[in-house]
């Protein structure tokens, strides 16, 4: 799509900092990071959420929290991580391609609304 933020970061038409990239996933770091470390993780392809692309190709879906499962390895957050999906209005999603975000390098405390 060409008037979406992500599809544009894969694109390359908008730089990003890479941090994975697989056939069909790219991670980069997040512009406004809320932990030391902070990455999204988003399909090539673009899908609006988890429900548009578990319904469209759950195998995909594996490769993105496979790609996720990776950053967290090489951002060595071996004290834990957490991985959120953002979906729809009430989430706060502001980008609706579907992004996972990797979190970690800190205690992240209770997830709180
Ligand atoms: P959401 O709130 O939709 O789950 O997350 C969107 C994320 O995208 C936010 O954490 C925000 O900081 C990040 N973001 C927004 N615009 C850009 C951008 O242009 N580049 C990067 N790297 N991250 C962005
Ligand atoms: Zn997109």
């Amino acid at each position: 799509m060409s008037d979406c933020l992500f599809c544009g970061i894969v694109a390359g038409r908008i730089p990003s900092t890479k941090v994975l990239e697989t056939d069909r996933t790219y991670a980069f770091r997040d512009l406004h990071p809320q932990a030391p470390s902070h990455v999204l993780v988003v399909p090539k392809d673009h899908y609006v959420d988890l429900a548009d692309l578990a319904a469209t190709d759950p195998t995909y879906l594996g490769e993105v929290f496979a790609a996720a499962v990776e950053v967290a390895r090489m951002e060595k957050l071996t004290g834990g991580h957490r991985i959120i999906a953002n979906t729809g209005p009430d989430s706060g999603q502001t980008v609706f391609h579907l992004h996972v975000h990797v979190l970690g390098g800190r205690n992240l405390g209770v997830l709180a609304g």
